[in-house]
């Protein structure tokens, strides 16, 4: 069939689906067990809803991949690409040149970051940021007069990106085992998942325990050979692991005493998902080095950054030398002018705000009312518009499940409507922080009936 780029009708999307299945291959899939059932074509999105191509209206309680924090069909971003299309599509930044996109889009992220994180680095995407920081510590050390300080450590269940550098350092035992040999001088620590591992601990115990794992392995290791910690301030690919309010501190001081960088990937927690502009705020923490991504631009554009405090940025500036790294898209002006567009977005119309004090704390209640007490849910944890729950087998010993019931509960989401997306045995959700009420009871709602079906199929009782 000759190719095309427009919207394709009803009777092409079978064309769509079969030409899926002969030239595309899916990332993060079982390309043939996909191409056996056919990929769902989505046709459009509006506000927190999809279509795809069976006219089913689906919620998007995962706002595309945890980045539509402005849901779908925002006309300013789109007048926003499409203006600076017009008057400077494309132009580097490498030699010698900037243009008035990145610069405002660096100031602005400059101002809304905590801190001193004052100079912002520009790519694409969430794990080239990753593998930037990866490179701009040990390089930083290196200039610091201390090129032993090279290691780097991340912790189990964490999710820093696919490119070999955030797969490296993420703790995805799958991801390691097709990527060996993994980048060498990264070191793991538990995660801090106080449902799944305290062992009767107390949150505010298990938070200091798991933290002071990290003090450990520095000593294991040498604490002088250790350039970083890095770790998203709620683990989202993890399935949603929020750490007990002891732990960041803890992490903070521990990397203080030992002078170790503190970097937080805030590539899903960022603006706003946490009510806060970014997680770290949150979980009251300060880093040295941020990651950003998804949210910066709702995702209609990629584009990710790396916000580098004064210690750092000074560092690497008075060297008067090259940083050797940079991409070809870092800071493009249309990526740019949409990501400032939905910063200015962001705050005219108070959307932080809202997701700390109304329709965070509601989707918070919401989730917890109608089903803390179902027979599958174990436990839920989530803060302003990011939630996980544990599917158990049994509650009242937290067994979970041999069998994947989290693949059997995110079917039966999609089949009644809703976009979840199930991490091992936990579901998760991070809809459009524009959701509203009425959506909010909905998108539950249906989580309610899919959890009861799910039961079902697992041989409980109650069935919707
Ligand atoms: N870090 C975190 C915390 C992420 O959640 C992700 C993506 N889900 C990444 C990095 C990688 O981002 P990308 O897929 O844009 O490379």
């Amino acid at each position: 069939m000759p190719y095309t780029t427009k919207i394709p009708n009803t009777e092409t999307h079978n064309a769509v689906r079969d030409t899926d299945a002969r030239h595309h291959l899916h990332p993060f899939t079982d390309t043939q067990a996909l191409n056996r059932k056919g990929a769902r074509v989505i046709t459009r999105a509006e506000g927190v809803h999809v279509w795809d191509s069976d006219g089913n209206q689906l919620i998007d309680g995962m706002a595309g991949l945890w980045c539509v924090n402005l849901g779908y069909g925002r006309q300013e971003l789109i007048n926003a690409a499409h203006e600076q299309m017009q008057v400077l599509p494309y132009y580097n930044t490498f030699f010698q040149s900037t243009h008035s996109p990145v610069t405002s889009l660096a100031q602005a992220i400059a101002d809304i970051t905590p801190g001193d994180l004052n100079r912002i680095f520009f790519a694409n995407s969430g794990s080239e940021a990753i593998d930037t920081i990866i490179r701009m510590v040990r390089h930083y050390w290196t200039l610091k007069g201390k090129p032993y300080r090279k290691l780097l450590i991340a912790r189990e269940n964490a999710y820093h990106g696919s490119t070999l550098g955030g797969a490296s350092l993420g703790g995805m035992p799958h991801m390691h085992g097709q990527c060996a040999p993994l980048l060498p001088g990264i070191h793991c620590i538990r995660q801090p998942y106080w449902y799944g591992e305290a062992d009767g601990l107390s949150e505010d115990e298990f938070g200091l325990i798991r933290a002071r794992e990290l003090e450990e392995k520095l000593l294991e290791v040498g604490p002088d050979n250790v350039a970083a910690f890095v770790g998203e301030p709620i683990q989202g690919a993890g399935g949603v692991i929020v750490p007990p309010r002891t732990y960041w501190p803890e992490i903070q001081r521990i990397c203080r005493k030992y002078d170790v960088l503190l970097v937080a990937d805030e590539v899903i927690c960022g603006f706003g998902r946490t009510g806060q502009w970014f997680g770290s705020q949150t979980f009251d923490f300060q880093p040295d080095i941020m990651s950003m991504a998804k949210g910066l631009s709702s995702g209609y554009m990629p584009i990710s950054a790396v916000a580098v405090g004064d210690r750092i940025a000074d560092t690497l500036i008075e060297s008067g030398d090259d940083f050797s790294h940079g991409f070809t898209y870092s800071g493009h002006p249309v990526a740019a002018a949409v990501a400032l567009e939905n910063i200015r977005i962001l705050q005219d119309e108070r959307i932080i705000e809202s997701v700390a004090s109304d329709i965070g704390p509601y989707f918070q209640a919401r989730l917890r009312d109608t089903l803390s007490e179902h027979p599958l849910c174990g436990h839920i944890e989530g803060t302003g518009l990011i939630a996980g729950l544990a599917l158990v087998k049994d509650r009242k010993t937290r067994t979970f499940f041999d069998e994947d019931v989290g693949t059997l509960c995110r079917d039966e989401c999609t089949n009644n409507g809703l976009i979840a997306r199930a991490c091992g045995n936990r579901m998760v959700l991070s809809p459009p922080l524009v959701i509203s009420r009425t959506e909010v009871d909905e998108m539950v709602d249906r989580l309610r009936v899919a959890l009861d079906r799910t039961y079902a199929r697992v041989g409980g009782i109650s069935a919707a």
